[in-house]
């Protein structure tokens, strides 16, 4: 069960570039509870993630897989972001390195975990998508990682 408590501290943990991500992040409307579950077991783990994408400023990507379109955007199942290596704005992590590896790791470790979208600045890389496991794809876009998640595992 995650309460708007939960919510409001994720967002605290969270760097955003725009104020419509927030927002997402606060409204279950927006954001499933299992969406909120894999991003609060990362910032757990030690991870900081810059926002780049919720849903509501996402193009409408539901087409993606049938109702209730698990993993996109628009039904309240992924996010798009950058790993941090601070809360600081824009201090990316090098997709290079090996923390990035096991930022990707720890994302396919979390209970909701659906699949990962890779793309730019070296994000899809060959280490980086052995690293993301097999459910990771060759996403397209400026350069993020998409995070989907779906309701059971
Ligand atoms: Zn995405």
């Amino acid at each position: 069960m995650i309460t708007k408590q939960d919510r409001l501290n994720l967002a605290h943990a969270l760097v955003f570039q725009a104020v419509t991500d927030l927002h997402d992040i606060l409204q279950p409307e927006k954001t499933h509870d299992e969406l909120i579950s894999v991003l609060i077991d990362l910032v757990h783990m030690g991870h900081h993630m810059e926002v780049t994408c919720v849903n509501t400023a996402h193009h409408d990507d539901s087409g993606l897989s049938p109702a209730p379109h698990l993993g996109t955007h628009n039904a309240g199942w992924a996010i798009d972001l950058w790993p941090l290596n601070s809360l600081k704005h824009e201090d990316y992590m090098d997709a290079s390195t090996h923390n990035f590896r096991v930022f990707l790791q720890d994302i396919a470790k979390c209970k909701y975990y659906y699949q990962t979208g890779l793309v730019g600045d070296g994000a899809d890389s060959a280490e980086n998508f052995t690293a993301a496991g097999p459910k990771a794809f060759q996403d397209d876009g400026g350069a993020h990682v998409h995070i989907g998640v779906h309701p059971t595992k």
